[in-house]
């Protein structure tokens, strides 16, 4: 089980070394935890975390090792900060950013040949799955990755990002298990998880874990989560 907070661009170095730093003396139930800071915060949750076994994760990375890619990082610059992994394809990269399947693929290719751990994400829209189109979306998505022992996928129904709205743990393990039967990886939850559905959600037999979005950003509550998931 790996709840991974996914911070966005929210705490700069000062808070994210406060945060890391309390994260230690923290009670965080059995599971394994990550957390995923901006760039300009990963050396110093890097640091503050060092000697534990909570890991610190990219919020995504370039497939070059180096170039001119302006504003991008690369995997042997993330490996250098003592990074352990990195989420790729998070549907706001996808959304906002115009992040493609095969950038996606690239991207995923790159990290785990450098060695760090992938969280890959996948994930519907409201109106695909109205549509009827979520498991084709996700066919899609997943068609590009393969399985790897350093890579988790973490289903992220765009429309229970952020919004409030989490996908029942019936339908999240409908799509789990969906993911699973193309790629033989552990699958994460992701969508408004907070610390008052983490626990039944987790309890889900294909659910392995959840990315965590807003409610990983105070840290009683990305607390509660990760004890919550360990019962
Ligand atoms: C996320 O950003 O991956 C996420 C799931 O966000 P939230 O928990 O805020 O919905």
């Amino acid at each position: 089980m790996l709840i991974a907070g996914n911070w966005k661009m929210f705490k700069g170095p000062h808070e994210a070394g406060a945060f890391c730093r309390a994260l230690r003396d923290t009670n965080l139930g059995e599971v394994e935890v990550a957390v995923c800071p901006p760039y300009a915060s990963l050396a110093t949750a890097v640091q503050a975390l060092a000697g534990t076994e909570i890991g610190v994760f990219a919020q995504n990375c370039h497939w070059a090792d180096e170039g001119a890619f302006t504003g991008e990082i690369s995997p042997p610059m993330l490996r250098e900060l003592g990074v352990y992994g990195a989420v790729i394809g998070h549907s706001e990269r996808r959304q906002l950013f115009g992040e493609t399947d095969e950038a996606v693929a690239r991207r995923v290719e790159a990290a785990l040949s450098h060695g760090l751990f992938v969280i890959a994400c996948v994930g519907e829209t409201e109106a695909e799955r109205e549509a009827g189109e979520a498991e084709a979306v996700l066919r899609r998505q997943l068609s590009v990755l393969s399985a790897d022992d350093n890579l988790v996928v973490a289903y992220e129904p765009v429309w229970a990002i952020g919004t409030g709205k989490t996908a029942t743990p019936d339908i999240a393990q409908e799509a789990h298990a969906f993911v699973k039967s193309l790629l033989d990886v552990p699958v994460l939850y992701g969508g408004s998880v907070r610390p008052g559905n983490a626990g039944e959600l987790c309890a889900e037999r294909d659910i392995d874990g959840a990315l965590v979005g807003g409610a990983s950003l105070d840290l009683e509550s990305f607390a509660e989560i990760c004890r919550a998931a360990s019962h």
